[in-house]
C-alpha cells in the first residue's frame, strides 16, 4: 500500500471509530507499510492491527488518527520521527500485548516515557512507538517510606505525593522529565550528594522483557536484571512500574543560581574549589558555563550596576552560573555557604 492510500485510510478510520467500553475498536484498518527490526521493509497485516487494537485497554494510533502527531513527538523537535503505528498502553498487560505484537512482526520498536530523550531514542520511524504516557500515577506508603510509581509518570508528580509526606528521593531538575528513562539512564538530582543517584534509590522494578514475560526486579529476584536496569537504560525491557525509597525531608528548601559574567570565572572556581570539598552533604552545586541564547537571558538579568564595564566587555556572550541547592531542612546560616559569602565575588545576579 502506497504511503498516501494509507494516511488516507487512517484518516477514513479515525473517523468512524466506534467505542467499546473504554477500548477504542478498530475496523477496516488497511494492510500498513513498516520498518522491521533488521531495518528492512515488512507490511503489516490491517487485520492484525485490528486484532492488537482490540486486545489494549488503551489505544492504537496510525498516522492520521486524532493525537497521533501530538503523542509521536518527543522533547528534543529536531527528531521528527513518524512511527507506524502507537500503541498507548494504560497498564503492564497492554505492554505484554504491544512487545508480542512487536516480536511476533519482527518490528522496529521505540519506548517513550517521559519523551526527554535528547537522542530521540524514544521514537521511532516506520515502527511500533509503546507509549506509556497513559499510565501515570503515584503512590506514596509514609510508614514503610516507600513510593510506587507507573513508569509514564514525571518528575514533578512523584515529587508532589512525596512532598505531602514529607518525604523525598533523588530525582532530575526538570519536573516534566519522565521518571522511568531517567532513573533507568543514572538519574542525577540535588538530592544526590545526601541520597545518591535515582537509580540507587530504585528498590524493584516490573519489567515485560522482550520475550514477553512479566518480571520482577530488585535484590531477591532476578537480581542480575535489578543490576542492569540501574543504569543500563532501556535496553532489558519495557519497565512498567518502579518502587523507590524515599527519605524525610522537609520541602522548605534554600536554593537558587548565582551569575558571573566569564571574565570573573577564575576567582570564582578558585573560590568553588576551595569550599566545595568541605561543603555539607545537604548541599548541591552544580556549575555550569553557559553561550549563546541562555547566557543572554542571563546577562540581561545581570544588566545591574554590580558588573564592572570591564566584567561586562570580557564576558562577551557568555557568563558562568552555579546553581546552590542547600538542600537540608532550614539549615543554618553558614559562612562561607551563604549568599554573603559568595557575594564577596561580586556576582552579577542571584535568585538565592
Ligand atoms: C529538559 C531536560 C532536563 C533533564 N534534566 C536531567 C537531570 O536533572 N538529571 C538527569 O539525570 N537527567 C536529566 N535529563 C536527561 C533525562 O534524564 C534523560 O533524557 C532520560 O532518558 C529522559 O527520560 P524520559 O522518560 O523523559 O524520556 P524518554 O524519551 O521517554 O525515554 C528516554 C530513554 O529511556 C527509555 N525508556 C523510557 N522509559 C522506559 C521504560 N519504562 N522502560 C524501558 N525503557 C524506557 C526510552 O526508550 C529512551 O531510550 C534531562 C533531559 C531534559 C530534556
Amino acid at each position: 500500500m502506497q504511503r498516501r492510500q494509507f494516511v488516507g485510510s487512517g484518516l477514513a478510520l479515525a473517523a468512524t471509530w466506534p467505542l467499546r467500553g473504554f477500548t477504542a475498536v478498530l475496523k477496516g484498518v488497511g494492510d500498513a507499510p513498516a520498518k522491521s527490526l533488521a531495518g528492512g521493509e515488512t507490511v503489516l497485516p490491517g487485520s492484525a492491527i485490528e486484532a492488537l487494537a482490540a486486545s489494549l485497554r488503551g489505544e492504537v494510533l496510525l498516522a492520521g488518527s486524532q493525537d497521533y502527531d501530538r503523542t509521536r513527538r518527543i522533547w528534543n523537535a529536531s527528531f521528527d520521527k513518524k512511527p507506524a503505528l502507537i500503541a498507548r498502553c494504560t497498564g503492564a498487560s497492554d505492554v505484554q500485548q504491544a512487545v508480542a505484537f512487536a516480536s511476533e512482526h519482527q518490528l522496529l520498536t521505540s519506548v517513550r516515557a517521559g519523551g526527554h530523550s535528547y537522542s530521540g531514542k524514544s521514537s521511532c520511524d516506520g515502527g511500533l512507538m509503546i507509549d506509556l504516557q497513559p499510565m501515570q500515577g503515584v503512590q506514596v506508603d509514609p510508614e514503610t517510606k516507600r513510593a510506587y510509581l507507573q513508569a509514564g509518570s514525571l518528575l514533578g508528580q512523584l515529587d508532589h505525593e512525596c512532598a505531602a509526606f514529607k518525604l523525598a528521593t533523588t530525582a532530575g531538575t526538570v519536573s516534566h522529565t519522565g521518571a522511568a528513562g531517567l532513573t533507568l539512564g543514572g538519574g542525577l538530582g540535588r538530592l544526590g550528594r545526601r541520597f545518591g543517584l535515582a537509580c540507587d534509590n530504585a528498590a524493584s522494578f516490573d519489567v515485560v522483557t522482550a520475550d514477553g514475560r512479566f518480571l520482577r526486579a530488585n535484590d531477591k529476584e532476578n537480581p542480575d536484571l535489578y543490576w542492569g536496569l540501574r543504569g543500563g537504560g532501556g535496553n532489558f525491557g519495557v519497565v512498567t512500574s518502579i518502587e523507590y525509597r524515599l527519605h524525610d525531608m522537609d520541602p522548605v528548601i534554600l536554593g537558587g543560581s548565582i551569575v558571573w559574567p566569564l571574565a570573573q570565572a577564575r576567582d570564582v572556581l578558585r573560590y568553588y574549589r576551595d569550599i566545595a570539598g568541605d561543603a555539607p552533604m545537604s548541599s548541591t552545586w552544580p556549575r555550569s558555563c553557559t553561550r549563546g541564547q541562555m547566557a543572554q537571558r542571563l546577562k540581561s538579568k545581570c544588566a545591574g550596576p554590580e558588573i564592572t564595564p570591564k566584567a561586562r566587555r570580557g564576558s562577551r556572550n557568555c557568563v558562568l552560573s552555579v546553581n546552590r541547592r542547600v538542600t537540608a531542612s532550614r539549615p543554618c546560616p553558614m559562612w562561607p555557604y551563604s549568599p554573603a559569602g559568595m557575594s564577596c565575588l561580586r556576582p552579577a545576579n542571584t535568585t538565592i
